[in-house]
């Protein structure tokens, strides 16, 4: 212990003294240099030079955030790269993340006291709730004067002092604005579905602000109809159709299957189909699967593009992909995280390390009723949800979580190997399953059993 300390003292010592990087300015905007002059540094996953260059750039981080900025833009783009299609391609990509330095920390928020005082590079601004917006001129203007090696899109992370969560993308502008405060990589690759395949969001609500209570109803009973909505808001994306006679997606649907997907007759939220509401509409919109990045309303921690938008995305990156067999491809960031779509009755432990595995618990007993024949919100219910788990290695921890990462319910394995856990879920909430599994257990095979008020239902 003594020594490790030592050995950590001296490291610390040898390292050059923080902030010995200078504030250098090319023009009207100021960069935060390295010691060989450079304003960026790379996260590549490619070698090609033709790949996707994304570069990640800030607003409203001064000279001493740029650490704060760096360590938010790299844990976005390290996990936004481990999200299929992206992961599978991921030689198609080059991200660059530019040190660009504002006179004040913050950016402005209408309602608060910094609205109007603000003096930022890009002048982004959080007005009316989740509303990000930038001035485009400069954003372009601050990446070509950073002498960044390519610019295809632009992802600007902003720091926001109210703690707002929001993201937007503008596709006409190459560029997405994402809050530096939530990091997450589903945010980004949601934003950059909209830029580079054209998709469409698949969330039904226009405000889609959970923290107002539930949405309205007149927000919740949108219906999509091409005769009245102005040419410009009509819907034109590979992921949503507005006639479920005519869908991009039709040859994969199982012909046996009864459209409109449902909950009630199909049992997998992960079935391709048509599920209704899409593109902020409730009615009249039809989507492929019932969860999907690109919906991040109802599913904040889903981390899976529906099948329009996985066929989408591999059709506009995959070009770029396999014109360089060459290419260094780095399959995931984190080998040992594993993530399944629903609890299967058999799971073989997939890693020799500490492997963390996260389970959807079927959406079916849990997903908000998708019923056409509800006029408003729908009332919650509640159902009594009970996992056993066997075979599981000793120390294993299992936990419940909600999708908003409320912990539910939690217990360790012991030398048995069996869990049992019970608890009452809302049909409004979403659950996912843990398991902590420890280092050495690669193979094993572990049942699980899951019952339903009390009834088991065949996994
Ligand atoms: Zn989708």
């Amino acid at each position: 212990m003594m020594r490790a300390l030592f050995l950590l003292v001296s490291f610390l010592i040898l390292l050059p003294a923080a902030g010995a990087a200078d504030e250098v300015c090319v023009g009207e905007y100021c960069y935060d240099a390295d010691d060989s002059g450079s304003f960026y540094q790379s996260y590549l996953f490619s070698t090609t030079s033709n790949a996707f260059d994304i570069v990640m750039i800030g607003d409203g981080y001064t000279e001493a955030e740029m650490d704060k900025f760096i360590a938010s833009a790299t844990v976005m783009a390290d996990s936004f790269i481990t999200i299929n299609p992206y992961a599978a391609e991921s030689c198609a990509f080059r991200i660059w993340i530019v040190r660009l330095i504002s006179e004040d920390s913050g950016i402005e928020v209408e309602g608060s006291s910094t609205w109007g005082n603000q003096d930022t590079a890009l002048d982004a601004v959080f007005g009316d709730g989740m509303n990000i917006t930038v001035d485009f001129d400069k954003v372009w203007k601050a990446v070509d004067s950073s002498a960044v090696p390519g610019s295809d899109f632009v992802c600007v992370l902003v720091n926001d002092p109210s703690g707002n969560d929001g993201a937007w993308a503008y596709q006409s502008e190459r560029v997405c604005l994402v809050t530096g405060a939530w990091p997450w990589g589903v945010t980004m690759a949601h934003e950059l579905g909209h830029l580079i395949a054209n998709l469409g969001d698949e969330y039904q609500c226009v405000q889609c602000d959970q923290s107002a209570g539930f949405l309205t109803t007149a927000d919740w009973t949108r219906t999509y109809s091409e005769a009245t909505v102005a040419a410009a808001d009509q819907i034109d994306n590979p992921n949503l159709a507005t006639d479920i006679g005519v869908l991009g997606w039709q040859a994969e649907i199982n012909p046996n299957q009864i459209l409109p997907s449902h909950a009630l007759n199909v049992c997998s939220g992960t079935t391709v189909g048509a599920w209704e509401g899409g593109g902020k509409y409730r009615y009249g919109v039809w989507r492929s699967e019932e969860y999907c990045i690109m919906d991040g309303w109802q599913c904040p921690s889903e981390d899976h593009f529906c099948y329009a938008c996985s066929s989408a995305l591999a059709a506009a990156i995959l070009p770029c992909a396999t014109a360089f067999p060459d290419c260094a491809y780095i399959p995931f960031k984190a080998p040992r995280l594993l993530r399944a779509r629903s609890l299967p009755p058999e799971l073989r432990i997939p890693f020799a390390e500490d492997t963390h595995i996260e389970i959807d618990i079927p959406p079916c007993w849990t997903c908000i009723p998708d019923s056409t024949d509800v006029p408003g919100p729908p009332l919650p219910e509640t159902y009594g949800v009970g996992i056993v788990i066997q075979n599981l290695p000793e120390g294993t921890r299992v936990a419940v979580y909600t999708s908003m990462l409320d912990l539910v319910a939690e217990q360790v394995a012991s030398a048995n190997g069996s869990v049992e856990i019970t608890f009452e879920a809302d049909t409004l909430k979403r659950y996912f399953l843990t398991l902590d599994i420890p280092a050495g257990n690669e193979g094993m095979l572990v049942n699980t059993m899951l019952s339903i008020n009390g009834a088991q239902v065949d996994l």
